[in-house]
């Protein structure tokens, strides 16, 4: 189990995220942590070694990327896994056979696909709901209920949830509140200091912040969930190799910095999108136009790079995110490099098409990972693209 130093907790941001977690090397004094590529460790003698056993239990590179991801969102304990979903896999082994978990209905395509159709079938039950009302959240909870999932801002559709509020709710009925930090992460929102007990990432994007690598990552301030999840990144043991510890160590460290670029630059997209005879409807949490912008305001600050908006059919949609120059069609999100994407065929074509229509993820949707390239070339290429789409 990992703890961050005391230390680390009091310094602020920009520079918990260049050094939490991270002491010189001790044998050479290297100011970068070592990718210490082994599977595992001679003793001096029979229960005689440095802590460290076996590479599946602890790697020195994985414990320096885990006290420092603890750091940046204000946690004690930080784990690391081998993707976004390993560690939502984990979190759900939390839990056992009758368990219900509320879940927010607009989640990650893939949280939804592991939700219904892995633990469904080993006895957890899962309900969504449209977690923007904290009302909603309270009147669906159960006696089996054990969790509340969401992730705010939701994929694609921008949607909120009221963490303080659901937190409240969550400790009243004695419910785990787990949220989903991947699209604000920790330079923007918080969920720990708002009540959250587990917050979880895929350190996939923002955090690596360069499409280089997979992985993902729990942080949590409570022991007793803390001892679980060492446990289960050891017992079921996906976890990640130590060059992508080094490479999500070595993304962190410029985290605040491309924050504030992705952010500017989204607010600065919306902005225009929201203007432009093409677009119908734009899902920004930075434009007061969104109808929880007043929330937005109060629990993060700063909004990102992430923007979704409507053109109104699928081939508007298609000429849109074939057209652009700069923004690459591609999956994933959260790199230096703009990305555009078909929500309704890529990330999100594995929830059924009913559900997805409900909330309003139509085909004509386009989702945005805004880059952190220069705005006005960002602008131009999303201009070309979207008069090319004009003309069907
Ligand atoms: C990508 C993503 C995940 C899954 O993470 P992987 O690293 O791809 O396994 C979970 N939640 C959100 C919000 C994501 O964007």
């Amino acid at each position: 189990m990992t703890r961050v130093f005391d230390t680390d907790l009091a310094l602020r941001f920009a520079t918990r995220a260049v050094h939490a977690g991270q002491l010189p090397d001790e044998t050479s004094g290297a100011i970068m942590t070592p990718i210490y590529q082994t599977s595992t460790y001679v003793q001096e003698g029979l229960g005689r070694h440095k802590g460290f056993e076996y590479a599946r239990t602890r790697n020195p590179t994985r414990d320096a990327l885990e006290r420092n991801l603890a750091a940046l969102e204000g946690g004690l304990h930080g784990f690391a896994f081998a993707s976004g979903l390993a560690a939502t896999d984990a979190v759900l082994h939390l839990l056992s056979a009758g368990d219900h978990v509320l879940a927010g209905e607009n989640l990650y395509g893939g949280t939804h696909r592991i939700m219904t159709q892995v633990f469904q079938q080993l006895g957890l039950t899962f309900s969504f709901v449209d977690t923007r009302y904290p009302e909603k959240v309270a009147e669906a909870i159960t006696p089996a209920t054990k969790m509340i999932f969401v992730e705010t801002p939701s994929n694609p559709m921008m949607r909120l949830t009221d963490l303080a509020a659901v937190a409240e709710i969550a400790r009243d009925r004695n419910v785990l509140l787990v949220v989903d930090n991947t699209f604000a992460t920790p330079v923007f929102q918080r969920p720990l200091e708002l009540g959250a007990d587990v917050v979880l990432h895929s350190t996939t994007k923002y955090l690596n912040g360069h499409s280089d690598m997979v992985g993902g990552a729990v942080i949590t301030n409570r022991d007793d969930l803390a001892e679980r999840f060492a446990f289960l990144q050891n017992a079921a043991g996906a976890v990640p190799g130590p060059f992508d510890c080094w490479l999500a160590l070595r993304g962190t460290k410029t985290l605040a910095l491309r924050m504030q670029q992705h952010d500017a630059s989204g607010r600065c997209l919306a902005e225009w999108l929201k203007n432009h005879p093409v677009v119908k409807k734009v899902y920004y949490p930075g434009l007061p136009e969104h109808e929880q912008y007043e929330l937005a305001c109060r629990q993060m600050t700063g909004f990102g790079g992430m923007i979704s908006f409507d053109v109104g059919s699928a081939e508007r949609a298609r000429r849109v995110v074939e057209s652009t120059r700069i923004f690459a069609l591609a999956e994933s999100l959260g790199g230096v490099e703009s990305l555009i994407g078909h929500p309704a065929s890529m990330t999100h074509a594995s929830v059924p098409k009913e559900l997805r229509e409900a909330m309003g993820l139509t085909d004509g949707l386009v989702r945005l990972s805004v880059g952190i390239e220069d705005v006005d070339d960002l602008r131009e290429d999303l201009d070309q693209a979207l008069s090319q789409a004009a003309k069907i």
